[in-house]
Order: structure tokens, then C-alpha cells, then sequence
């Protein structure tokens, strides 16, 4: 398979690593969003979130808090961001799960887009059980 993440994580493309174990990998994100934006990834291949056992899933978050608190550290941001894009559409583009953590700052006119959308009379309540009785 071709997935640069799987590479990295096998240790045949470099990276500025943060963080490494066994099972998880950290590393600096090539293009970031702002200065120690940083990528967290499980070393097995899964190609997002729905895939990842609860056992990673557990796992990574927890190590992926963990380097939140040390951005924060080293960085005194106002805030930062943690995401996963789930799907090309909501702007995957790498196809090996990862969270993405970015140190956020109020002035860093660092900007996702967002036009908020709005639901009729009563569409809240239908929404919600749709979703629900899944
Ligand atoms: P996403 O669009 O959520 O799939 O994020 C993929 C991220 O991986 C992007 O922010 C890229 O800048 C980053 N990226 C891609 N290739 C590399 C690489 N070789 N080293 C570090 N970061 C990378
Ligand atoms: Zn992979």
C-alpha cells in the first residue's frame, strides 16, 4: 500500500518527531497551519476515525492530550485546535488516520470558512432521532 504515513511511521521518510512508542507516533506537520501544529498517529494502518479500535482510539487520545498540554507549554497559545478529518469532502487528505493539534492565537487569522446553517420549525427534534435510532 502507498500511504506516506505508514512510511513514516516505519521510519523510511524523516520527520521532526515529538513523540514515539511502540504503537503511536507524533511528529511536526509539514505545512503548518501555525508554528507547532503537530500531527499524532497510530503506527498501524487505519484509514479514519469509524476504523479505529477502541483500544487505539483510547490510547491515542490520551497520548495526543498529553501533547496538547506540552504545545501549550512550549508555545502559550490562547488556544488551540485538535481535528480529524474524516473523509475527502471534509479535507482528508491523507487516508491514515491522524489528529491534528495546532496552537491557536487570537490574532493568527487562521480561518476554516464556517457559514453556520439553520433548521425550520420543529427539524431539531426530527434530526435528532434520526440520528438516535441508528
Ligand atoms: P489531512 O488533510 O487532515 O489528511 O492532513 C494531512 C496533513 O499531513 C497535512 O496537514 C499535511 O501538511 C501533512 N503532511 C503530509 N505529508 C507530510 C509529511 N511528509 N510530513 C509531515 N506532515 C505531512
Ligand atoms: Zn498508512
Amino acid at each position: 500500500m502507498n500511504c506516506i504515513f505508514c512510511e513514516i511511521a516505519a521510519g523510511k521518510a524523516p520527520v521532526e518527531i515529538i513523540y514515539e512508542d511502540e504503537n503511536v507516533l507524533s511528529f511536526l506537520d509539514i505545512k503548518p497551519l501555525n508554528i507547532g501544529h503537530t500531527l499524532v498517529i497510530p503506527k498501524r494502518h487505519y484509514e479514519n476515525y469509524l476504523d479505529l479500535p477502541a483500544d487505539e482510539l483510547r490510547n491515542i487520545t490520551l497520548i495526543s492530550q498529553k501533547i496538547a498540554a506540552k504545545i501549550v507549554k512550549a508555545f502559550e497559545p490562547d488556544g488551540f485546535n485538535i481535528i480529524v478529518n474524516s473523509g475527502k469532502a471534509a479535507g482528508q487528505s491523507i487516508f491514515h488516520f491522524h489528529y491534528h493539534i495546532i496552537p491557536r492565537y487570537s490574532d493568527d487569522k487562521v480561518k476554516f470558512n464556517i457559514v453556520f446553517k439553520s433548521y425550520g420549525n420543529g427539524e431539531m427534534k426530527q434530526i435528532a432521532e434520526k440520528i438516535k435510532n441508528v
